[in-house]
């Protein structure tokens, strides 16, 4: 199969690959290290990548990818359990991580091997790269590149076995969709051990031939130093495009670089319809949202479509609060009703499942051919277990995920999402959870939990049901108001809410 980064060959040698802080590689430097780990790696079972945000984790997982070695990213935060499970599960020859890294003991007496940049760079040489890239002829489409492990937001975390022909080809979508060349610039301040900060955020870039500069911590200061230095691309979790919201108002310079960006992405949760007005209000930018799951990657995006200064243009695939776009190119996706049949009228209403088929895949849930079997159906449809809408025109709605975010309630199947949409509209609400709970009447009820905007003064129940019952419809009005200080939420910034429901 061709490389998955042609340009680690065939770009000019000072062209900027990485830059972490002050640290930063170029393409010939990145060949030159990557290619030389790729040398000392190749012919492992699979090699875990300890991904702190750090040159070093990149430089792991393509020397991993240039070896044809999976490799399984570990996040560093993870308790002694959850890494004890995927070591274990996942069953590494050793550890890449960067020099003087202290592991904890839940990775036993696993082998390790730091990543000296530099060094490697120095001792290798680029012919060594172009050793490694010509071993990777001997891979197909379907080799395993990648085991990343799911974010854990319903369960303990699956193994998602990743093929190198998926992120091909969700890459190679997602540059259709958003026109991503390699003259695009990415501000990065995301997490390396998930889909979104690893694929999207490093390998995106590195097989555009683009760069990447990672901002370590995110922080609003960073995001307007790095665009208003060129960068073109802003890719983040719906959290961080809060606080953006939330800091617009109080500091012209930021609004002013952001509305300098060619593009603002969000994912790996929805982002609410009140950040995005907002941002759009404050900037002249809409946030393109994009849908996607560790064992599919990309599924739905918005499209970029050059700012057109005629209000009346609405072009194909634009931006709409709410919405997560449309399928990607090469994307099936179908809604299916309980019954298993397909909804076929784009109404906005009908509520069904999301299944896809396309290149874009995972092969299998590793060590779980229960789970992967229970995954897809008899026709090779992958079930999403996330329900949504279509509107008129296609675009794809999410409502939620069906075991956490679907109300069943005097009849009426309800979302969470768009309560949670409305509540986040209350001038006194600053973070808001909805979820279900069994009751002998409705069958299940609406439940609200408030982050309060001031926790001196709360609003009342009765003033969030009734502004709910204002924007929506009667029976979609909380019943019950929990008020809390913070809302449970992973590293992504998604909301646990088996931790709200187990309170
Ligand atoms: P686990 O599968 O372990 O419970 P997880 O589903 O959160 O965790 P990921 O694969 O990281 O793990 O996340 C994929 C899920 O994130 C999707 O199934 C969907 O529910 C949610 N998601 C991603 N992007 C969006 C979006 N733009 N809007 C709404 N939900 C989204
Ligand atoms: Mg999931």
């Amino acid at each position: 199969m061709t490389s998955l980064f042609p340009a680690l060959i065939g770009s000019p040698a000072e062209r900027p690959a990485l830059r972490f802080g002050e640290r930063s590689l170029t393409y010939a430097e990145l060949a030159a290290a990557a290619g030389a780990l790729a040398g000392r790696i190749q012919g492992a079972g699979r090699v875990a990548v300890w991904a702190t945000p750090t040159l070093e984790t990149a430089v792991g997982v393509v020397a991993a990818l240039l070896a044809g070695v999976p490799a399984v990213p570990l996040n560093p935060k993870s308790g002694d359990s959850e890494l004890g499970h995927i070591v274990n599960d996942s069953a590494p020859a050793l550890v890449l991580t960067a020099p003087g890294t202290q592991l904890p003991h839940a990775l036993g007496d696993l082998g390790r091997l730091e990543i000296d940049v530099r060094e490697a760079g120095r001792e290798a040489g680029p012919e060594s790269a172009q050793h490694s890239l010509t071993a990777i002829t001997a891979l197909t489409a379907d080799s395993p590149a990648l085991v990343v492990y799911t974010s854990g937001t319903t369960g303990p975390p699956k193994g998602a076995v990743i093929p190198r022909r998926a992120i091909a080809a969700t890459l190679d979508a997602l540059a259709d969709a958003w026109q991503w060349t390699g003259d695009d610039v990415l501000v990065h301040a995301l997490p390396l051990f998930h889909v979104h900060g690893l694929i999207l955020g490093i390998l995106g870039p590195l097989r555009r031939g683009g760069s990447v500069r990672h901002l370590g911590r995110f922080g609003t200061e960073g995001v307007t130093r790095e665009l208003n230095a060129g960068a073109t691309m802003l890719f983040g979790v719906p959290t961080m495009y809060h606080r953006l919201a939330e800091a617009l108002p109080g500091d012209p310079a930021l609004a002013k670089a952001l509305g300098r960006a060619r593009l603002l992405v969000s994912g790996s949760a929805a982002l609410p319809v009140h950040d995005h007005e907002r941002i759009a209000a404050a900037t002249g930018r809409r946030v393109i949202e994009r849908y996607g799951m560790t064992e599919t990657l990309m599924l739905c995006s918005s499209r970029w479509t050059p700012p057109d200064p005629r209000p009346s243009v609405r072009a194909d695939g634009e931006p709409r609060a709410g919405t997560v776009g449309v399928p990607l190119p090469g994307v099936e996706l179908r809604l299916v009703e309980e019954d298993g049949s397909a909804i076929t009228a784009y109404d906005g209403e009908s509520v069904g499942e999301i299944q896809v088929r396309g290149p874009n895949l995972f092969t299998e849930y590793l060590n779980r051919p229960d789970a992967t079997a229970a995954a897809f159906t008899g026709d090779g449809w992958f079930r999403t277990g996330d329900m949504a809408v279509r509107d008129a025109d296609g675009y794809v709605r999410i409502v939620g995920r069906k075991a956490t975010d679907l109300i069943k309630s005097g009849g009426y199947k309800i979302g969470a999402g768009e309560i949670e949409n409305a509540l986040l509209e209350h001038p006194a609400v600053r973070e808001a959870a909805v979820t279900g709970e069994p009751d002998d009447d409705l069958g299940e009820r609406v439940v609200a939990w408030i982050v309060p905007a001031d926790p001196e003064s709360p609003p009342g129940a009765g003033e969030l049901a009734d502004h709910v019952a204002g924007r929506l419809a009667p029976h979609k009005r909380p019943r019950v108001v929990h008020f809390l200080d913070a809302l449970p939420r992973n590293d992504m910034g998604k909301i646990m809410k088996r931790a709200l429901k187990h309170d």
